[in-house]
């Protein structure tokens, strides 16, 4: 539909980027534009439903995505963050890349259990940042009511890895 159209035409591909033969989904000019950013911030907060109490954004475009969504909801925000970025105590969640691991992070009191919590990113790829994003978060006693991404890249087969979420995507490619 015009909304599909939209924000697909505010998605540059960027070539070998940040290495040979990765073809990188930039939203920088969907970010600049006002129509296609409000768009895609009450998109994603529609996946929320009926109540959310926090909004976990991933460092670090889910955090520009994430906050406006948070806001729009009435929900507070929580980031989670790349190792060593918070300043007081976390809990932590590492994972495979496709050459060696990463390592998240979120504050231990970040959540009260029975929370209802919406995962924001911008790009599902493999999947492994929102299977540790949605880790931590049950860890720590919250409930992920669902993950809602800008856009997934199908062909890397990141759903495999979270077939106990809900996860929506607002751009499949
Ligand atoms: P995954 O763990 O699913 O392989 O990677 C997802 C994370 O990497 C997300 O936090 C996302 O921001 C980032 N990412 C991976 N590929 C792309 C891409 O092509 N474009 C953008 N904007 N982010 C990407």
């Amino acid at each position: 539909d015009s909304d599909r159209h939209l924000l697909l035409s505010r998605i540059r591909d960027v070539p070998d980027w940040p290495e040979p033969g990765v073809v990188f989904k930039d939203i920088t000019p969907l970010l600049r534009d006002p129509a296609a950013f409000r768009t895609v911030t009450e998109l994603l907060a529609g996946i929320g439903g009926e109540q959310v109490d926090v909004v976990v954004g991933i460092e670090a475009r889910g955090f520009i995505l994430g906050a406006p969504v948070a806001h729009r909801l009435g929900a507070g925000f929580v980031p989670i963050r790349k190792q060593g970025k918070l300043p007081w105590e976390t809990s932590t969640a590492s994972y495979q890349l496709e050459y060696g691991e990463a390592t998240i992070e979120v504050h231990r009191d970040a959540f009260t259990p029975g929370e209802r919590v919406l995962i924001v990113d911008d790009v599902l790829a493999t999947g492994g940042t929102v299977r540790a994003t949605v880790d931590l978060v049950r860890g720590s006693g919250a409930d992920v009511v669902g993950v809602g991404v800008l856009m997934e890249l199908g062909f890397l087969n990141g759903r495999d890895k979270l077939a106990d979420v809900r996860v929506e995507a607002l751009l499949t490619l």
